[in-house]
């Protein structure tokens, strides 16, 4: 008889060689083989393991997608674009010199801040740039220092790898900021209970983070060559609403780059990616992009509430004076479906592509309801 292919080899099969992998660092920390180098995940050995957790958790391999929403949330909440929607408003941190750190509203920092004080949380993994300059997972501990950690690095961050490193340690309970690719490992951990993992449990928050997409490390690089901007430099970063634009700050300029040649600089794993909202979040947070001007807007977030856990978040960070929310018009909530579903077309559209049938999506299930109505 044919001897099953590890995991680890329908992992290289199934996810690396097709490009599929997001870097999402959830196949990392969990045996000595395989390792992030630079945005990549690499496999060092091989292990004879046919059920491991690397396959077992990855974003990109085949997932019961119903099976998670039904344990994660209500299922009479979900729409196909978005997910599960218990709540949808406009958000920022009360406190303007949180917001004057943070990407756009600081409502990301601010609900951290609140669940730590709160003890819902004993600590936090944000993403931090290392000594290269490249994005990892940084667990921290004090309230004081996650303002240091805000602002957004549109490079890949294997955040999921920070989790499994600091799991069983003395790190309590766990909040993850995640874009949605974590925000779905993550979910496949908490939902997969293999081998009674406990340690899972530690997991007691997941914020996700809207994701158009990241950038390639190397490329990004080679982009800020040609701008004569050194990575270092890099202060910050953002797509400003209406402006087809990303700005690079330093703390000398800003530098506007066409989205054209941004784009050619974005990870191929994000083309086939379907999620646009973190849709197995606790909470999903983005930029709030309706009403008022672009400069207006950039302290604005938009916030959606998906648990009955990130509702308690929420309303505790409102209740304690660290959040300000603004119940957001419905027109508002069906442009970002729509923006949501155009995603998820065009996802489709470039997995069957690649694998040349309606039938092999890859890691997705032709048979799955919100894949059929977005392949039509
Ligand atoms: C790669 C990427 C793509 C995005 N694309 C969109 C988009 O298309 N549309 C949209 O509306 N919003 C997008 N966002 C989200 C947006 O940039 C803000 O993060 C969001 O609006 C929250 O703002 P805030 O002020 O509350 O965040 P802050 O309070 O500043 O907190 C941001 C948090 O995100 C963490 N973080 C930063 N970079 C990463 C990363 N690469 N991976 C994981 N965590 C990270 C930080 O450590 C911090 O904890 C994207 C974010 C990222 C990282
Ligand atoms: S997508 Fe994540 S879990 Fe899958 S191979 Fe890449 S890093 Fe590993
Ligand atoms: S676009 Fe999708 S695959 Fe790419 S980083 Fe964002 S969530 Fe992950």
């Amino acid at each position: 008889m044919k001897n099953k292919p590890s995991s680890q080899t329908k992992l290289k099969k199934d996810v690396l060689e097709q490009s599929l992998c997001t870097g999402c660092g959830a196949c990392v920390g969990l045996c000595p083989y395989q390792v992030v180098y630079r945005d990549r995940t690499v496999q060092l050995h091989n292990c004879d393991l046919t059920d491991g957790k690397c396959y077992a958790f990855c974003p990109r391999t085949p997932t019961d997608y119903r099976k998670i929403w039904e344990i994660l949330f209500e299922i009479d909440e979900m729409t196909p674009e978005i997910g599960a929607v218990k709540g949808y408003y406009l958000s920022r941190a009360a406190d303007p010199a949180l917001r004057a750190k943070a990407q756009h509203g600081g409502t990301v920092t601010a609900l951290l801040e609140v669940a730590m004080d709160e003890g819902l949380i004993d600590s936090a993994i944000v993403s931090s740039r290392n000594e290269e300059i490249e994005q990892e997972g940084r667990l921290v501990e004090a309230k004081s220092q996650l303002g240091d950690y805000a602002k957004s690095k549109f490079t890949v961050s294997p955040t999921v790898a920070a989790f499994n490193r600091v799991m069983g340690d003395t790190a309590g309970k766990v909040g993850v900021v995640a874009t949605p690719c974590q925000a779905l490992a993550l979910a496949k951990m908490k939902t997969a209970r293999i081998n009674d993992d406990l340690k899972i449990n530690q997991l007691n928050l997941v914020i996700g983070l809207f994701c158009g997409w990241t950038l390639s490390v190397e490329s990004f690089h080679r982009l800020l060559q040609q701008y004569q901007i050194s990575p270092e430099a890099v202060t910050g970063m953002d797509i400003p609403a209406g402006k087809n634009v990303l700005e690079l700050y330093t703390n000398a300029s800003v530098t506007s780059v066409p989205m054209v040649e941004v784009d050619a600089c974005v990870r191929t794993a994000c083309r086939y990616c379907i999620d646009s909202t973190a849709e197995f979040a606790d909470l999903s947070v983005g930029a709030a992009r309706f009403g008022g001007d672009c400069d207006e807007m950039r302290g604005w977030n938009q916030i959606i509430v998906r648990s009955e856990f990130g509702k308690q978040v929420m309303e505790l960070a409102v209740a304690r004076g660290a959040l300000e929310i603004w119940e957001a018009p419905a027109s508002a909530l069906q442009d970002l479906k729509n923006v949501a579903a155009e995603k998820k077309r065009k996802a489709l559209k470039n997995i069957v592509e690649k694998s040349r049938s309606v039938k092999n999506l890859l890691y997705l299930n032709s048979d799955d309801p919100v894949v059929k109505k977005y392949l039509k």
